[in-house]
């Protein structure tokens, strides 16, 4: 094989492997980052609930003052009955005070549907926070545990790197620049094998004729479909 070939797939192959540490490290951060996402819902929610809550405790607190109003309305015109002369008067009084009656008796009501959303939100939201306090903890481990995985991932990572950066010493600058343009633009792979006349970055056929000087090993080609550089060897997987 062609030196300057050997030496790119000798660092593509290592390069490979540094892809690899990055897809592991960015994998469990996501899986971290799930959860803390789901976890943030979930204080959403509870805050929702709390909001809720207040607001109904609103409502009832602003009931109960006018009920206290339509009672002392009642009390009131109660005492104006016994100062009344008409039938016409008493009347209008009476209708006053089975007006305002009713309207405690609603407002009371009202209240006890409210004590009752309240006491059902206020389950839900206790329930939430008990399991949000548990799920906490856990992601604290999570996050521990992932940061030790990131740490070892990491490790690995930097003696590769620093494997990687002597033996791009050694590579010509301006190879290396067209290696790594094609390793961008190819997904990861800028040297491949040809096995039996096909590129094994695209799986197209090679013209027979470059086929067999691709074989003959002496000078670098480059698949005319896929632009990788390519080279032969039959052992290779
Ligand atoms: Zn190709």
């Amino acid at each position: 094989m062609n030196a300057e070939i050997a030496q790119l797939v000798s660092l593509q192959d290592l390069d490979l492997e540094i892809d690899k540490i990055n897809q592991e490290i960015q994998e469990e951060q996501e899986a971290l980052n799930e959860r803390m996402k789901k976890l943030a819902e979930k204080e959403a929610h509870i805050n929702e609930l709390t909001a809720q809550i207040d607001e109904l405790e609103k409502e009832r607190r602003t009931l109960e003052d006018e009920t206290t109003d339509h009672m002392a309305h009642v009390k009131e015109r109660q005492s104006k009955m016994m100062q009344v002369q008409t039938s016409r008067e008493q009347t209008a009084l009476l209708k006053e005070i089975e007006d305002a009656k009713k309207k405690v008796k609603e407002s009371e009501e009202r209240i006890v549907e409210i004590m009752e959303k309240i006491e059902t939100l206020s389950t839900e939201a206790d329930e939430g926070k008990k399991q949000l306090k548990s799920e906490k903890t856990l992601v604290t481990e999570e996050t521990e545990k992932v940061r030790k995985a990131i740490e070892a991932i990491n490790k690995g990572k930097k003696e590769r790197t620093s494997v990687r950066e002597n033996q791009v010493k050694d590579i010509n600058p301006r190879l290396l620049k067209k290696y790594e343009t094609l390793r961008n633009r190819r997904n990861g792979l800028a040297v491949v094998n040809v096995k039996e006349g096909v590129c094994q970055g695209c799986f197209m056929n090679l013209p027979p004729q470059q086929y067999n000087m691709v074989l003959k090993g002496d000078k670098m080609h480059t698949c005319p479909t896929c632009q990788r550089i390519i080279y032969h060897l039959e052992t290779a997987n």
